[in-house]
Order: structure tokens, then C-alpha cells, then sequence
């Protein structure tokens, strides 16, 4: 296997943003020397756009080693795993050439996410006064089944009765609910929930078939000395509990949710890679603080062409943010950056860095802030550096950057106090420089 020493055999990859950072890319460099790769939060939500010679994928569910043969790939009871969009991802992988034979499992303590999610969050956020930005992917609801404990579980497919029960129940439930909310289900709406609800009982068998301990099975690979990529999915920023609440996701996106997202102690973790862009984006409702006028975000979304994987939604941008990223070191405890998308910067005269946040009272803090709604009204505290203005895409080493490049990765290891492990220069498996 890798000549590399044990001091990343269980490394977390994690996003340090608001999620979109390039994980995909990462973990698909990473895949290369690793055994198994394991999903461990999240679901359908996710796009991870991976390039891999002139073919694009874009991920949802299944993670990014997969586009690796022979490396296996599960996903953990921490994800919210959509029957009828998991098979369909499986299928296009194998029609594409993958091979998929005995290399994915997902868990048997992994919750189902069943079309009523779905009608669910799209009724929930048309009805809500404060609208969240969500996907309408169905994750909200389906985790709050979960800490409801009235939740599917794959473990529960494996007796017919008991599946069925369960299903007719949700259904009945989500009706209820939708009534409640003033917005019964009717005529064309109720079959075509019928119907998927039928399409996703029928994979009964097929997800069995892939069902695993994933917890056992990551001990197990650990134990006899395999490598293995724990990968997240969105950002720190949108994390539960750390995340810029309630513009967030619903599961623990930070790197202590790998454990419990997969089912090993903590102790199992050796490193912790924290993916940043070189700027920032955001996707969904809920403050930038680093935020462009209009101008400067439409010319840095055709740059970097941020626009999100699975829904095509144009994504805010904005300078980087140092004080989000050293919070993100700080709560996922980073052993390692990697900087992508360096090269969307390359033609920018001028670059800038937020070093702190100015509150409207003239003081400035530089500690992440817990109330939200306070980063509607903080000013930017910019660094301004001076742009390289040539390509960064050909380089792959450090000493091949362009001076100005090397100077700005160099402030963003010294405000995020965390060592910069890799640098991503392009789209490319091997557009990527490797700095440990
Ligand atoms: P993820 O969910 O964190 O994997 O992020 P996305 O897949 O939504 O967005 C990452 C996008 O940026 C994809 O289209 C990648 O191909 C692209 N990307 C990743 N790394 C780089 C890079 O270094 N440079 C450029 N230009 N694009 C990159």
C-alpha cells in the first residue's frame, strides 16, 4: 500500500466554509492511497463535482473515492440515505463503466430518506417565515424523523412486515403533517407520492444486499492496517451546532461527527484535513460576512463558476475569511489545510483577506460569533494584498507559484494557524500540489 507513515491511517476530510469547497477533488486526489473511503453525514444535498480526465461526475451521495477502482466506499449510519437517488447515482455509475461489484456498503443504522421527506421540506420552508435556503432534498425532515426517533432504518428493511408497517405509517403521518400545514396532498400530487413511495419499498432487497456494519467494518480496516478517508459533506459553516444557525444543515458537518457518523471512538481519527477555498462562497439564505457588491460577485462566480453541483444555484462570494477559518481549525481540530480554486484568483489585480469582523459599535472581534444575526451587521476588517496576475494552473510545487501566490498562502496558514498541506490549482486530478 502507501509508503506514507500511520500518522494519517483515519484522516477526517472536512469543508472549513459553507460548504462547496472542492472535498470532492480532494478526496479524490487522497482516494488514490487509501483502502476505504466512508461518507459520513449528509445526504442527497451534497454535489461533489469530480473531474477525472475530460469526464465530469458529480456526486451526491456515494462518495468520490468511488471514481477509484477497487476502493470501497460506504456510507455511514451518520447519512440520510435517499433510496430512490442512491440507486439512480449507483446505476449511472455503472453505466458510465464503474465497476461497483462489493464496493459499496452503506449502514444498517443509516436512516432512510423517503419521498414524504421531500414533499415535507418543500411544504415546511414554502410556510416558513424565516426561509432556511434549503435544497428541498428532503434532509431536514428526514433527520428530524431521526431525533424524533420515529425514523426508517436500513436495519429495519430486513423484515418485510416491519417495513411495511413503518412505511404505510410515515405516509399516513406525512399526510397528517401536510394537512396540518394547510397543504393536503391531492390528485396528482398524492399519486405521484404513491408512486415513489412504491419505486422505494421496491429496493427493499437491493439496499439489503449492501447493508453493513460500517462502524465494524472501519475498526476491522484499521485494525489490519488499511488507510481510510472519512469524508463530510457541506461546511463548518452550516454544521448543527457550530454552524451559523439556523442557516444550516441538519447533521454535525464537523470533523467529531465522523466518529459518530461512522461509528468509531474518536481516539480512531489521526488527522484532520480542513478543505478551504481561496475566497469564500456561500449557497442558500444567511449572512457572508466577506460578501462582494454585485459587480465583483457576478465577475467571481464566472471565475470560479459557483454555481451549486446539484441544484445549478448561483453561489455569493466573497474574500476570504479568515476569522470563519481559523474557527474552523479551532472546532475540527486540523491537523492540515488544503487551499483549492488558487487559480480562480490568478487575474485579480488586487486580493483581499478579512482578519476580523467590525462591529457597529467601532470595536472588532476576531473569535467566530455564535449570534448569527450579528454577522448581518459587522464590517469586513480586509487585509489587502497584491494579485500575482499569471497562472498558478501549471505549478506543482510550492517554488513553482508565482511569488505573490506563495505569500498569500502563507498569510492564510498564519491567520488560520493551521499548516497548509495541499494546494489545489485547477479542476484536475493532477492540478494539486503536495506540500507534506
Ligand atoms: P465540494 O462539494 O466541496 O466537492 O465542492 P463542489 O464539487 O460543489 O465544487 C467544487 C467545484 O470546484 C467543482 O466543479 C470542482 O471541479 C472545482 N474545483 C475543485 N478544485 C478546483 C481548483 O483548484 N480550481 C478550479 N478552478 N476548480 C476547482
Amino acid at each position: 500500500m502507501s509508503s506514507r507513515t500511520d500518522a494519517d491511517r483515519c484522516t477526517v476530510v472536512v469543508g472549513c466554509q459553507w460548504g462547496d469547497e472542492g472535498k470532492g477533488k480532494i478526496v479524490d486526489v487522497l482516494a488514490e492511497d487509501v483502502d476505504v473511503v466512508a461518507r459520513y453525514q449528509g445526504g442527497a444535498n451534497a454535489g461533489h463535482t469530480v473531474h477525472v480526465g475530460d469526464s465530469e461526475f458529480i456526486l451526491h451521495q456515494i462518495p468520490s473515492g468511488i471514481l477509484h477502482p477497487g476502493k470501497r466506499c460506504l456510507l455511514g449510519n451518520g447519512v440520510v440515505l435517499d433510496l430512490l437517488q442512491f440507486f439512480e447515482e449507483h446505476d449511472a455509475l455503472v453505466a458510465r463503466g464503474i465497476d461497483l461489484e462489493g464496493r459499496v456498503g452503506v449502514s444498517l443504522r443509516a436512516h432512510l430518506l423517503l419521498p414524504w421527506h421531500r414533499v415535507l421540506d418543500r411544504a415546511a420552508e414554502a410556510g416558513a417565515a424565516e426561509k432556511i435556503g434549503t435544497t428541498g432534498r428532503g434532509i431536514g425532515p428526514a433527520y428530524e424523523d431521526k431525533a424524533g426517533r420515529r425514523g426508517i432504518r436500513v436495519a429495519d428493511a430486513a423484515d418485510l412486515d416491519r417495513f411495511s408497517e413503518l412505511m404505510a405509517r410515515g405516509t399516513e403521518r406525512a399526510r397528517k403533517r401536510l394537512l396540518a400545514l394547510g397543504l393536503p396532498l391531492d390528485g396528482d400530487d398524492a399519486r405521484a407520492l404513491d408512486e415513489a413511495m412504491e419505486q422505494s419499498a421496491a429496493l427493499r432487497e437491493r439496499i439489503l444486499e449492501l447493508a453493513v456494519d460500517t462502524g465494524l467494518e472501519v475498526d476491522q480496516a484499521l485494525r489490519a492496517g488499511e488507510r481510510v478517508l472519512l469524508e463530510g459533506a457541506q461546511g463548518t459553516a452550516l454544521d448543527l451546532d457550530h454552524g451559523t444557525y439556523p442557516f444550516v444543515t441538519s447533521s454535525n458537518t464537523t470533523a467529531a461527527g465522523a466518529a459518530t457518523g461512522i461509528g468509531i471512538g474518536p481516539t480512531r481519527i489521526d488527522a484532520v484535513l480542513g478543505v478551504v477555498k481561496a475566497y469564500t462562497t456561500r449557497v442558500g439564505n444567511g449572512p457572508l460576512p466577506t460578501g462582494f457588491d454585485d459587480e465583483m460577485d457576478a465577475r467571481m462566480r464566472e471565475l470560479g463558476g459557483e454555481f451549486g453541483a446539484t441544484t445549478g444555484r448561483p453561489r455569493r462570494c466573497g474574500w476570504f475569511d479568515a476569522v470563519l477559518a481559523r474557527y474552523a481549525a479551532r472546532v475540527n481540530g486540523l491537523t492540515g489545510l488544503a487551499v483549492t480554486k488558487l487559480d480562480v484568483l490568478d487575474t485579480l489585480p488586487e486580493i483581499g483577506l478579512c482578519t476580523g469582523y467590525r462591529l457597529p459599535d467601532g470595536s472588532t472581534v476576531t473569535e467566530f460569533p455564535a449570534d448569527t444575526w450579528s454577522l448581518e451587521s459587522i464590517e469586513p476588517v480586509l487585509e489587502m494584498v497584491p494579485g500575482w496576475e499569471s497562472s498558478t494552473q501549471e505549478a506543482r510545487t510550492l517554488d513553482d507559484l508565482p511569488a505573490g501566490a506563495r505569500s498569500y498562502l502563507d498569510r492564510i496558514e498564519e491567520l488560520t494557524g493551521a499548516p497548509i498541506h495541499m494546494v489545489s490549482v485547477g479542476t484536475r486530478r493532477t492540478q494539486i500540489i503536495h506540500v507534506a
